[in-house]
């Protein structure tokens, strides 16, 4: 096999701080990649500038005038680490040979890409990188990350447990992501469905180098939330199900309310009626808040707006490259 042309792909939001010390990381593991003629002498480091609010994209311009290895895409605005990372892939898939795409915060050892493209090598199209260990997370980011691969697991969402985007993809296995149209991007939850052989790569993860997380509970939650209802349909059979249960409870209530009120038992039932209504408009305005959810989906995937609409570029060939090609 000939030499293959690898893109490190990098959404980066915010990150003047943690940019000049992880770029220089990068590139030493692009060098030493290159010098053990693992990869060619064509691969880059691509960031892709995710609408930054400071001075992010100056930076990435400077790092790539400093040397070549150093790419740059830039959004035309904020579209969130998913969407970003898109654009990345999409970007590279046009150059590269393979992938991988990691965070800029430094959280992730690059050191694990040598096994990832060793596993590529031996023909694996995906290579997750798994964190063995959560210990430089506090006990709050451990605790609800880990329950929120258990819910997705039981929802019937096919993720790799403890996997965020630390991963590597061939130029095919991009290919199949690029079939994927949906608007509401959960990549964790699609790459496992695009196929190919995988395989997973082992490593810990650090704390970020510098700036902050852009990952509060409250972001949290919500993509959370927005994977479960992107990959399972699990939710509303739940809330079938549950229509199902108290109907046949309420068909059991109303045989026994019948039955005392023909014995002539009827008693004063006012508590018992409160607490029917009160959990009664309780369960539907959730189960109307469920399904809500998935018709807000629908109404976001009909629409097919762009996932992302790149501004500038320093790669040539790709000014102006949009979605949806
Ligand atoms: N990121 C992005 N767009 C956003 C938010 C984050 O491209 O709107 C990038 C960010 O620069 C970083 C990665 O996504 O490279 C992961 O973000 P972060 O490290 O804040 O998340 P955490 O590791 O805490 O989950
Ligand atoms: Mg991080």
């Amino acid at each position: 096999m000939e030499t293959p042309i690898l893109y490190i792909v990098i959404p980066c939001y915010n990150e003047q701080e943690v940019l000049p010390v992880t770029s220089g990381m990068f590139l030493a593991k692009l060098r030493q990649l290159e010098g053990e003629g693992a990869i060619s002498e064509k691969s880059r480091v691509l960031f892709v500038n995710d609408g930054s609010k400071d001075r992010t994209w100056e930076v990435i311009q400077g790092l790539c005038e400093q040397d070549e290895h150093f790419q740059g895409v830039c959004l035309s605005r904020n579209r969130g680490h998913q969407n970003a990372l898109l654009a990345g892939l999409m970007t590279a898939r046009r150059h590269a040979d393979v992938t991988i795409s990691i965070d800029c915060d430094g959280q992730d050892d690059i050191n694990a890409m040598d096994e990832m493209l060793r596993e590529y090598a031996a023909g694996c199209d995906v290579v997750y990188g798994v964190r063995s260990k959560r210990d430089t997370d506090t006990w709050f980011k451990r605790t609800t990350a880990q329950g929120f691969y258990k819910v997705m697991s039981a929802l019937g969402a096919d993720t790799v447990y403890n996997h965020a985007d630390y991963r590597l993809m061939s130029r095919r296995a991009l290919d199949g992501l690029a079939q994927f149209g949906e608007v509401n991007l959960f990549l964790r939850g699609l790459v496992p469905l695009v196929g190919y052989r995988s395989s997973s790569v082992y490593y810990e993860r650090a704390e970020r180098l510098a700036g902050e997380s852009h990952y509060p509970l409250k972001k949290m939650l919500a993509f959370a939330f927005d994977g479960i209802t992107s990959l399972s349909i699990k939710p509303i059979r739940i809330i079938t199900a549950l229509g199902f249960f108290i109907s046949i409870v309420s068909v059991i209530g109303i045989l026994w309310v019948l039955i005392t009120h023909l014995v002539g038992f009827t008693v004063s039932g006012w508590s018992s009626m409160l607490c029917a209504i009160f959990f009664m408009g309780g369960v539907q305005l959730l189960c109307l808040g469920v399904i809500g959810e998935y018709v807000g989906k629908i109404y976001n995937e009909t629409k097919r707006r762009p996932r992302f609409i790149i501004r500038e570029t320093t790669l040539e060939g790709d000014e102006g490259a949009v979605d949806h090609e």
